[in-house]
């Protein structure tokens, strides 16, 4: 049997992957880099990320405040050494992000702008108006094609790891246009398959992020670290879930609840719309409970003011999300408020890996949303992920091509095997299965209505039990799913199957892992643990995979080198 062998291979066209990609090649030019994409790359998540990068580059910025911040924003459950070399890379990222065309927003002297951002003591978010993830994946993405040592797989779905005497080797991967299955191998594989919101149903996420790569990972025998600390985002439009960007605030747009009132002050009195995600995102969910929401046709929502910024400013600064008002409410942020409420955002949970990338598998790397290497702790500060992208894909990228200069090649013989297997699993579970009478469509409902309820922005005891105890009942009624295209050319239906059997190996891990972690801390709120204790719990959860849907969890220390754990109030 013939199959693609690369010496790096990436798995996800986003920007961690292409950055990875980038990375390798200009670490070593003969390294033969081969990046696998369930979608054309510009179409991966990152093209949706709004507001902003931080990195420390203005005058009066510093490290320490960026690396503080961003500790602090982690309820420190931050490994301090990763955030003080991420501090410092991040500028060198962004200036070699311009060099590369990204047309950053700017001064009028000519320097890159920045804007303040929530939770960050200074103004420090480099923006492209208010579409920078797509100009950011657009200029890594051209910087790509002008490397002949990258080859692309787009569209081509990887439905498991290779592993071969525990050193990972490659994928199985199945090419949607063809519906055949394909192994390819490589030296040393990076994971860059972003984040997993579509576990719950209200999520500003698109529809392909799935957690495939946690899933993949955890299934090979990696780790899955603080798969508990799920961000929820304050501003979310009700329904769609649309995004409207932190950016407004930063701006200098209000959130008041139905008396006109600026509630933060009762929550965050010194940073008010400034305030970290997790915070604000339960100060609204409180505003709620305690009937000071407006009532809306989808639920519970706030206003969200830039009227008294005037149409100039946003036109200039905030173009897009005068679209979104027009397009998805009919309404013009210039006249009108925006309703809004907390809607989940981003996974700083994710594989275990360390700032090189590494996971305790050999040849297998990890890096952007679907990693956790220490950055973010119980809460991301918002801007820093697409920074963490450009940082940590790079460090992957240049690690993956450094081990794969030195190993050994891979055989054929064990893949040959292990491509068969897997063929067959999927054929003989979806495809050839007859009898079953479950759907896809309402299992996917169910587990997302049920992460809302259970794994939401407040937690407790009984809801996570429960939710433990749906997720299993839903698990076996996947088991009965029933796929009806027997077709193989574009199969969705068979990619809806495989991404909901991932999603519900994460949506349990979530669970799990969040009733085990008995505080609050960062975006983990329980009800019935409500302080946070850092003796017992200053500790990473690290989730490994079990016949059962429990996960075994093991805990590991926290890095701790300059900032001492505080009280954390704004
Ligand atoms: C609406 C929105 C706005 C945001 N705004 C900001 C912002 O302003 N600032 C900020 O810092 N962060 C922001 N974020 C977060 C940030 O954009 C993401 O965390 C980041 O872009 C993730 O990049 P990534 O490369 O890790 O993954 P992605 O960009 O999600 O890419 C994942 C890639 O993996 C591939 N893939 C996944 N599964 C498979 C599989 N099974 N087989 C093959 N390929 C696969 C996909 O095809 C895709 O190419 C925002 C997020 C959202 C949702």
């Amino acid at each position: 049997m013939d199959f693609e062998s690369y010496d790096v291979l990436v798995v996800g066209g986003g920007l961690a992957g292409i950055r990875a990609a980038i990375a390798a090649v200009e670490a070593n030019p003969r390294v033969r880099v081969g990046m696998v994409s369930k979608v054309y790359p510009m179409r991966s998540h990152t093209v949706s990320a709004e507001g902003g990068a931080a990195a420390a580059l203005g005058p009066g910025d510093s490290f320490e405040t960026h690396a503080f911040d961003t500790i602090k924003g982690s309820d420190y459950l931050a490994d301090q050494e990763v955030v003080e070399a991420f501090v410092r890379e991040a500028p060198v990222e962004i200036i070699q992000m311009e060099h590369w065309g990204c047309p950053w927003s700017r001064n009028p002297d000519g320097t890159i702008a920045v804007r303040p951002f929530g939770g960050m003591t200074t103004w420090r978010t480099c923006f492209a108006a208010d579409k920078t993830g797509f100009h950011m994946l657009h200029a890594v993405f051209q910087t790509s094609l002008k490397y002949p040592q990258i080859t692309r797989h787009d569209e081509a779905f990887v439905t498991k790891l290779l592993v071969e005497d525990s050193r990972c080797v490659g994928v199985v991967a199945l090419d949607i246009r063809s519906g055949r299955f394909d192994a390819i191998t490589a030296k040393s594989v990076i994971l860059a398959t972003g984040g997993l919101g579509r576990v719950y149903a209200f999520t500003t996420n698109g529809n392909i992020c799935t957690g495939d790569g946690m899933a993949l990972a955890y299934r090979a025998g990696a780790g899955l670290k603080d798969m508990e600390m799920v961000q929820f985002h304050p501003t979310g439009l009700p329904f769609t879930g649309i995004l409207i960007t932190e950016a407004v605030r930063g701006e200098g747009g209000y959130l008041l609840n139905k008396d006109g009132e600026r509630f933060l002050k009762r929550y965050v009195p010194n940073k008010m719309e400034l305030g970290p995600r997790d915070i604000i995102s339960r100060a609204m969910t409180t505003e709620f409970e305690e009937g000071r929401g407006f009532e809306g046709p989808h639920g519970k929502y706030m206003h969200l003011d830039v009227r008294h910024l005037g149409e100039k400013v946003i036109d200039r600064k905030l173009p897009f999300m005068r679209e979104l008002g027009r397009e998805f409410l009919g309404i013009d942020i210039v006249t009108d408020p925006i309703p809004v409420r907390p809607v989940q955002h981003y996974m700083m949970g994710g594989v275990d890996a360390n700032i090189s990338g590494e996971t305790p598998i050999l040849g297998l790397y990890a890096a952007g949303e679907c990693a956790n290497v220490g950055l973010n702790g119980g809460n991301r500060l918002g801007s820093n992920s697409l920074p963490e992208c450009l940082v940590f894909g790079a460090a992957a990228g240049r690690a993956a091509a450094h081990y794969a200069s030195s190993a050994r090649p891979v055989t054929a013989n064990p893949v040959d095997a292990m491509l068969w297997d897997e063929a067959r699993r999927v054929e003989a579970e979806y495809l050839e299965k007859k009898g079953g009478d479950e759907r896809i469509g309402p299992i996917r409902e169910e587990m997302q209505r049920e992460m809302d309820a259970g794994a939401g922005v407040f937690r407790t005891k009984e809801g996570l039990s429960r939710l433990v105890r749906n997720l299993g009942g839903l698990r076996e009624r996947f088991e009965k799913v029933r796929i009806d295209d027997s077709s193989r050319t574009f199969n969705t239906e068979i990619i809806a199957a495989l991404e909901l059997d991932f999603m519900l190996e994460v949506a349990s891990v979530i669970a799990f892992t969040a009733l085990a972690r008995e505080e609050s801390r960062g975006a983990h709120a329980r009800r019935d643990f409500p302080e946070r204790d850092d003796e017992h719990f200053l500790k990473h959860t690290l989730a490994f995979h079990t016949n059962t849907l429990a996960p075994r969890l093991e805990y590991s220390d926290v890095h701790i080198t300059t900032f001492k754990p505080q009280a954390r109030s704004y």
